[in-house]
């Protein structure tokens, strides 16, 4: 039977949810969504640009009830969850009570409504959702004179909507500068400037002390005694996650719902996404990271975790009265190095904010196409020279040539589309428009800044111009210049055997590295010298500097002296925490750099990589609930237990009803065998055979060259495409080889639960 999912939110978190659910794994919940709200979802970014008039509320609408019913998602409009009781699992809601297997706060946040007198009254509105949008528009025909309090995004974004609606507009802030902080000082005034011209007043350093008038408003007293005359007053001065429900049922709780890196809550079986969220002291309010955090929430919710969130990076696009705006990273470091420039007459302004090599802030006004390019840099911590810092600043960048750009990279950093994607759609389904490009891959769809990236990206396509970069020749990361290949090439020809011989052998920069290269150095140390390979290399460290190893529960069970050792350990090195994952690893935290040894020796266990890129194995259920190939699926998955490959493969037997493809698809036929290859939606047939035992053994020699020759987080299906389809394919044919490496691979069978 069906685990019932319940999530209460169908904000851009909640929905998103959903859809990845659906696409992971179908058939696995009975899923019902919860909202306050009276209509199906929709894009509330695009809010401003109904105020502004650009378009209307079923052009923002994201998916039609039709949608809900096709999907089999029960959704509650109107009603909002009152009641959470955790230990018996109800919800009990205006309108009715239910059970839950699984819970997800997805509540997303409330306007904040300053606390003065007369906030209450007529004509004091807030700007979230389409009821306030609605209310706004139809005050709009009977008042004239508007004040927004609040000079930030969200402010400038209904102040715009209020001029075009033909109100006269005063955008009242705190600070003495408007969007303080996303912009820098410069920044900041230049758009001021720009948005007087469109006709919009400031008034800044003003502290809001009372709304005036009797039932309606009239006007705003601040506490420098000054008054202004207002008979429509916009609060948005900020958002305050909605906690009150998870606190009241017992949820730990900060400033939002607290989550650790899977998305849990402290109480099994909760969880929370989106801006209702706190993960690690931050609480995001744009759509990117709420949508990396629904990815992660959907695997570990079916079973399939293995992916941990570890923050993100956000940026802010705002396109304000025809002025692009963007912000990223970090803006205000007293230590960064800053690089700017200013175009008076083409009101153009760039400024670069450096950490030694590495991007770490920008903030453009005027020209934003470099923005994704921006992203990039800072999130791959990309060590620039110092004339690759002035290209970038002078907008000779690698934007210049998108066609140019690898295929891994993000052109939409809302939804986290890569070209490669982008580019597939536009071949596969010869899309001509921007729009249609946003409606197969999402680019485009939520704030619209990247569209123009996604337009100059279709001009190369349709020219057939789209040179691409060969991924993994970038470096690894910021603490060196090597590549992937390099890295695997040096370690191998050199025996390099710790990280600390690699990063002096290989001139880190960084003597101890970063978590990114020392999962590579680990990574192709075990592949080479998998006797020499220092246990520490199997531990991984965590953001806050700590380290986690993994040991494996062997044959399902732990015997009583190894639980007796885990507990000597845990107590004698003071460890936090202990945690079964859902691998049946156990995972030790917090453990310092000087002691990971001490406690790899201590356990005196076999010790696996905690987060390894491991083998999935998607069973599909036919209508009568067989599940085809289960029997092939338990060898394979059996053969590979443990085993860590190049980056993580997606293996479905049969037919899935996932939108999102997996890697390889192995279906029966009345011919035996067939093994179908998907990239990026497309399905193409790489070998079959007519014998199970035939088969199996083919798809053992790939599986093993795959993860002897690829390089660390080269997908299967990137490395084939590398290698030559040809090439791969003599290697499954040659018998030889086949039985060389099925001899060298002698594992136990046993019974599994596959994933
Ligand atoms: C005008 C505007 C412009 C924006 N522009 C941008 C932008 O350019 N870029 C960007 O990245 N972000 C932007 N944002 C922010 C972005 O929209 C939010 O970060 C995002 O919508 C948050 O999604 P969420 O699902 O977490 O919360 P929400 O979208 O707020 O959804 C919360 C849901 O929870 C439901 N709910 C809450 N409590 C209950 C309850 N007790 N019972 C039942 N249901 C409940 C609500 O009904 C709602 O469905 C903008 C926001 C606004 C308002």
């Amino acid at each position: 039977m069906r685990q019932h999912l319940v999530i209460i939110g169908n904000g851009m978190a909640g929905i998103r949810l959903v859809e990845e659910v659906l696409n992971l794994s179908p058939d696995r919940f009975a899923i019902t969504v919860i909202t306050k709200e009276a209509c199906p979802s929709y894009n509330r970014i695009l809010l401003s640009s109904v105020l502004q008039g650009v378009c209307a509320f079923e052009d923002i609408q994201t998916h039609p009830l039709t949608w809900y019913q096709e999907n089999q998602v029960t959704l509650r409009l109107d009603e909002a969850v009152q009641v959470v009781d955790t230990k018996t699992k109800k919800i009990i809601t205006n309108a009715r009570a239910l059970t839950y297997d699984r819970l997800v706060f997805a509540t997303g946040s409330d306007p904040f409504i300053l606390p003065v007198p007369g906030a209450d009254k007529n004509g004091v509105m807030a700007f979230r959702t389409i009821k306030d949008c609605e209310t706004i528009l139809s005050n709009a025909n009977t008042h004239h004179r508007a004040a927004v309090i609040g000079g930030g995004l969200l402010g400038l974004e209904a102040a715009k909507g209020l001029i075009d609606l033909g109100m006269e507009v005063d955008v009242v802030h705190l600070s003495n500068r408007i969007m303080d902080r996303q912009l820098d000082r410069k920044a900041s005034s230049l758009l001021k400037q720009e948005l007087e011209k469109q006709g919009m007043r400031f008034l800044l350093e003003k502290e809001t002390e009372q709304i005036l008038g009797e039932k309606q408003a009239t006007g705003i007293r601040f506490r420098d005694g000054t008054e202004i005359a207002a008979d429509l007053v916009v609060m948005a001065a900020g958002v305050r996650p909605n906690t009150k429900l998870a606190q009241e049922s017992g949820v730990p709780t900060g400033h939002g719902i607290l989550v650790d890196d899977r998305l849990c809550t402290d109480v099994p079986h909760v969880y929370a996404v989106g801006e209702c969220a706190e993960h690690k002291g931050i609480i995001y309010g744009l759509v990117a990271p709420l949508y990396e955090q629904t990815k992660i929430l959907a695997r570990e919710l079916c079973d399939q975790p293995g992916l941990f969130y570890r923050g993100s990076v956000v940026s802010a696009k705002l396109k304000i009265a025809g002025i692009d705006v963007f912000s990223s990273g970090d803006l205000f470091g007293d230590t960064l190095d800053e690089w700017s420039m200013h175009q008076g007459t083409k009101r153009h302004y760039k400024k670069l904010l450096f950490n030694g090599d590495c991007l770490a802030g920008a903030c453009l006004v005027g020209n934003i196409d470099q923005s994704s390019e921006l992203v990039e840099l800072m999130r791959k911590k990309t060590p620039l020279s110092d004339k690759e810092k002035e290209q970038l600043l002078n907008g000779k960048g690698r934007s210049k040539q998108i066609r140019l750009m690898p295929r891994s990279d993000t052109i939409c950093q809302c939804n986290a589309v890569s070209k490669g994607t982008i580019v597939d759609a536009m071949k596969k389904a010869a899309l001509t428009t921007v729009e249609q490009v946003a409606i197969e891959t999402k680019a485009g769809s939520s704030c619209g800044g990247c569209k123009s990236l996604v337009s100059e990206l279709m001009q190369d396509v349709q020219a057939g111009r789209c040179e691409e970069v060969a991924p993994f020749i970038e470096s690894v990361c910021a603490c060196t210049n090597r590549s992937q290949y390099d890295l695997a090439h040096e370690i191998k020809k050199k025996k390099l055997v710790t990280f600390d011989i690699v990063a002096s052998s290989l001139n880190w920069k960084k003597r101890d590295g970063c978590s990114v290269c020392r999962d590579s150095v680990g990574y192709y140390i075990n592949r080479f010298f998998p006797d020499r390979a220092p246990r520490k290399q199997s531990a991984v460290e965590e953001t806050d500097g700590t380290f986690t190893v993994a040991v494996p529960m062997i044959g399902g069970m732990w015997k009583g002296e190894q639980l007796g050792l885990l507990e000597q350990v845990v107590r004698t090195y003071q460890l936090p925490g202990v945690y079964l994952d859902e691998t049946s690893k156990l995972q030790i935290k917090g453990i310092p750099l000087e002691q990971v040894e001490q406690v790899q020796s201590a356990l005196d266990l076999p010790i696996t990589t905690p987060y390894g890129k491991q083998l999935h194995v998607v069973l599909a259920q036919d209508k009568e609930g067989w599940e085809s190939g289960k029997e092939l699926a338990d060898r394979l998955f059996a053969h590979f237990k443990g085993d860590m490959f190049p980056a993580e493969i997606v293996v479905s037997f049969g037919e899935q009803k996932v939108k999102r493809m997996p890697d390889m698809t192995i279906r029966e036929t009345i011919l035996g065998w067939e093994c179908y290859l998907l990239s990026e939606e497309k399905e193409k047939l790489l070998f079959m055979h007519e014998s199970t035992i035939g088969f199996y053994r083919m798809i053992c020699v790939l599986l093993h060259s795959y993860s002897e020759k690829a390089l660390y987080g080269e997908r299967i299906n990137d490395w084939i495409e590398k290698e030559g389809r040809i090439t791969v394919l003599e290697t499954l044919y040659a018998s030889s080889l086949r039985n060389r490496l099925e001899v060298s691979k002698k594992k136990q069978e046993v019974v599994l639960s596959v994933h």
